[in-house]
């Protein structure tokens, strides 16, 4: 377990700056007198270490608010281009690097590809090259970077830094953090895909109001990210959230994970493909052939292919199944729909939100919101970023932490 750092000034200092940049930023622009009330310290605690913090240019003044009598507060905010910060998505078929200030706004994104199947070295080659790239075409040095954040399918152990297993990449037990090392000595941090994409909503997006929701992805498969209380949800091992792989039929089809009658088999993009082959005979106009990918089955759907719509419909009934049992094992305030399935919504959302909003609490008439995401595909590598960047602020509590930002 990790030693927590004796109580001595030094600690108490570093605890003083690190809550009063994390106000900051959260909450600017601010003035010195909300945060000495909001974090409970003296005025003059704060106004010292807001000096400091300027004289280093990490915070800077952006002018004054109005005010009820008396001068007007000048008010904080934090300097978010103080540095940089790396966002990435591995996905099946490419790597997404993202160049990203302190409040993980892209300032450069690219794409390097790969052939669906690689071994983890070439994938991580083009990672190590990839970020290179990135820094170098947006004119800075590897120094100016502050930390890198990794997203990835699959189960992702944070604490080790690795990948444990992801079945869509086919890799098991891959270092991560620990290859990237080599080349960036900076904080790396990786996690699950849809953890990433949950941040980026807690931030960025709509979650930023809810304490507890759930982010519900649809695509090739079905992921959950958990927020409980404001924080994500890990479980024992980091997989919490495997939600595809709850089992909705007992005798259902053989799943990739090995299980049987799998969410994910019945409600991504596997069910388009094994229900549309067994239909198709039904439908001989059908203009589907062998591709039953989301945006392939949308487009013969938007053109009244028959198929299709009931394709779309069938799934969408059993996204909502899958909805219903997030809603009734975690009670959460609002499940949020993203994911590249959502291409297809207006075919398959109604019979979906049917199916959702009968659940255990409706019926007690407690309401559970459910939303569309409007972060857009930015908002996995944003989320990577963020990985890195709300460490950068934490408190540093523990023997091996420090505070990142100086
Ligand atoms: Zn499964």
């Amino acid at each position: 377990m990790d030693k927590l750092r004796i109580g001595n000034r030094d600690l108490i200092k570093d605890i003083n700056r690190a809550l009063v940049i994390e106000y900051i930023r959260v909450n600017g622009p601010i003035s010195r007198t909300d945060v000495s009330k909001k974090v409970k310290l003296s005025l003059s605690t704060v106004s010292n270490i807001v000096d400091d913090l300027i004289s280093n240019n990490l915070v800077y003044e952006v002018g004054t608010t109005t005010s009820t009598g008396g001068r007007r507060p000048i008010l904080l905010e934090l300097n978010q281009n103080f540095g940089y910060t790396v966002g990435i998505k591995i996905e099946e078929k490419q790597v997404i690097i993202a160049l990203t200030n302190l409040k993980s706004t892209i300032l450069l994104k690219k794409h390097f590809a790969f052939l669906r199947g690689s071994e983890p070295e070439i994938a991580m080659n083009l990672i190590h090259h990839g970020i290179k790239d990135v820094i170098t075409e947006y004119g800075i040095a590897n120094e100016d970077i502050l930390g890198i954040g990794i997203a990835s399918s699959g189960l992702v152990s944070g604490k080790d830094g690795k990948i444990v297993r992801s079945t869509l990449l086919n890799w098991e037990n891959v270092n991560v953090c620990e290859q990237l090392k080599k080349y960036y000595q900076v904080p790396i941090f990786i996690d699950n895909d849809v953890n990433a994409y949950t941040l980026a909503e807690f931030w960025l997006g709509i979650g930023r109001t809810h304490k507890n929701f759930i982010c519900l992805s649809v695509g090739a498969g079905i992921g959950t990210g958990i927020v409980i209380n404001n924080q994500l949800y890990y479980g024992e091992h980091g997989g919490a959230g495997e939600f595809g792989h709850i089992i909705v039929n007992i005798d259902g089809y053989q799943c990739h994970c090995g299980q049987q009658g799998c969410l994910e088999m019945y409600a991504s993009e596997p069910y388009l493909n094994i229900e549309g082959i067994y239909l198709k005979p039904h439908y001989p106009d059908t203009v589907l052939d062998d591709d039953y990918s989301f945006p392939r089955v949308h487009d013969a759907a938007a053109k009244g292919d028959e198929l299709a719509i009931e394709l779309l419909k069938r799934i969408g009934k059993n996204i909502g199944v899958g909805m219903v049992s997030a809603i009734n094992s975690f009670n959460p305030s609002m499940v949020v729909l993203v994911g590249e399935g959502m291409i297809a919504k207006d075919y398959f959302l109604p019979y979906a939100l049917k199916m959702a909003n009968q659940n255990f609490f409706s019926n007690a008439n407690c309401k559970t919101k459910i939303s569309l995401s409007e972060l857009g595909n930015d908002a996995w590598v944003q989320g990577a970023a963020l990985l890195a960047i709300n460490q950068l602020f934490q408190v540093p509590l523990y023997e091996q932490s420090e505070l990142l930002i100086k």
